[in-house]
């Protein structure tokens, strides 16, 4: 990043201001309002997609503000590549939606419009106001709280500052104006970004039970741009966690998405534990792992999902969940077998259970418990390969995700390397030499390494 980015010139000061934090309390920030010119930093046009510079220009023409905010901005200046681009304006969401043909309104009460272009998704928000100032007693309809201070409805519309002072941290709200190239700063963004730090805007605890999300946020940005949380703003993380829990399955299960799928699983990990933020989001994974379950495969299995991402593969979330939870499924089926369960009820058993209450932290479609359901169960048909077994086995639409999950549990240490060398070579060989090998199988399953959890308790009869 040049070096000039940041002598800032000021180009204009408008005004101070206070914010004020939620309990009455002041807090003694003050913020300036900064422009940083085209020669003073990188943000150059050229990094900037098609789509998002033709959204800009159409609603700037038509006479409406229209700026690149958010992670477009941010990952530019830090000479990265944005994941998507995001625009604030003052038009109205029905104005930016009659402008383009090909967008749609989305949202009930807040609206904001996405315009398509191929696969590539521009979202366009209006200016919103106020949040940085929220009355919990307000009697204003639009902007309401929670009695735990959970902002309930954000549908107040309003300047440039106001929407930048109702974006979480500071160097998320950095403005990019491509009719003059300057970059608008109202929250000493650049500051932080040069010292690589996530800085909430306002007063953190109000601001976390605003919206507790802002918590996963931090560790997200945090792990994936190797910034700090300063320390303000890190403060009331492991306090508040528990208050993740008020919000709805649905959308924790997107941002357990987010969270590791951006390339640094396993930090985000690590900082998901530390900042007891793991437990809302996977309860009976950390019960399990607090009662001695290794959690060795998540590790080994983030390191995997980071290395493919690194090279342009996807994930598939099925299998992140697969890992995710499988320390609670496993000491779910040996309590079941402890008490005396086979092992094939012990497992069915295990899966619903397991699944019944994961979904009630982080929901999960359909579409992915199901394949879920078969990585694990084919954990127990892999090492059954007699007769005609390994043929219906290696047909089966999820055989290559349960064969990736068995090579991570080898790797991460849970059974004795084999098995999974075994099935390589088999898919590898020719029909020939697939009968050699099977001829040659003399036991029927993998040697179960000892178990690293501690000894099970007699029973604990619920
Ligand atoms: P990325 O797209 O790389 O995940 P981003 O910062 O662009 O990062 P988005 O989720 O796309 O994140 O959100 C766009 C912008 O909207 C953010 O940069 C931030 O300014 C604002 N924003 C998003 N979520 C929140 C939130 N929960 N509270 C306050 N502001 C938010
Ligand atoms: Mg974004």
């Amino acid at each position: 990043m040049p070096k000039s980015i940041f002598t800032l010139v000021e180009q204009s000061v408008d005004k101070f201001r206070t914010l004020m934090s939620g309990n009455g309390k002041k807090k003694a920030r003050t913020f300036q309002r900064r422009e940083i010119s085209r020669d003073q930093h990188n943000v150059s046009r050229s990094a900037i997609s098609e789509p998002a510079k033709k959204v800009l220009h159409r609603l700037n023409k038509s006479g409406y503000e229209a700026y690149l905010v958010g992670g477009g901005v941010r990952d530019i200046l830090l000479g990265g590549k944005p994941k998507d681009f995001d625009i604030a304006t003052n038009a109205t969401p029905e104005e930016v939606h009659d402008l383009f043909r090909n967008s749609r309104l989305i949202g009930r009460r807040f609206r904001i419009v996405h315009v398509v272009f191929g696969r590539e998704v521009i979202e366009v928000t209006t200016f919103r106001g106020n949040a940085t100032e929220a009355d919990t007693d307000t009697d204003d309809d639009d902007r309401k709280t929670s009695e735990h201070g959970l902002l309930l409805r954000d549908n107040v519309y309003g300047n440039q500052e106001e929407d930048a002072l109702r974006r979480d941290f500071t160097v998320n709200a950095l403005y990019y104006c491509i009719r003059d190239f300057t970059i608008i700063d109202f929250a000493d963004g650049i500051e932080d970004l040069r010292h690589r730090q996530l800085r909430l805007i306002g007063d953190p605890e109000t601001r976390y039970r605003e919206d507790p999300v802002r918590m996963l946020r931090a560790v997200r940005f945090a792990a994936k741009l190797g910034f700090d949380i300063e320390p303000e703003t890190e403060a009331p993380i492991r306090e508040l966690a528990p208050l993740l829990t008020h919000i709805p399955p649905a959308r924790l299960f997107d941002e357990v998405l987010k969270l590791f799928s951006a390339g640094h699983g396993e930090a985000t990990y690590d900082l998901l534990t530390r900042y007891n933020l793991l437990a809302p989001l996977f309860p009976e994974t950390v019960r399990a792992i607090e009662a001695g379950e290794p959690d060795e495969l998540i590790r080994q299995s983030l390191k995997n999902t980071d290395a493919r991402i690194a090279q342009g593969k996807s994930v598939t979330p099925y299998f992140l969940f697969a890992a995710m939870l499988w320390p609670a499924l496993q000491a779910e089926w040996h309590r079941r077998q402890d008490n005396g369960d086979p092992v094939q009820p012990a497992l069915h058993g295990a899966i619903g259970k397991v699944i019944g209450r994961q979904v009630q932290a982080t929901s999960i479609p359909k579409r992915f418990s199901g394949p879920m359901k078969e990585i694990w169960e084919l954990q127990m048909r892999l090492p059954r390969r007699q007769g005609k077994r390994a043929f219906a086995t290696m047909s089966h639409p999820r055989f290559r995700a349960a064969y990736d999950f068995l090579l991570v549990r080898e790797a991460s240490g849970e059974i004795e390397p084999g098995l999974g060398q075994w099935w390589t070579e088999f898919q590898q060989t020719d029909e020939r030499g697939q009968e050699r090998m099977l001829s040659q199988l003399t036991s029927d399953a993998p040697k179960k390494r000892k178990r690293r959890r501690k000894p099970a308790q007699k029973p604990a009869q619920q």
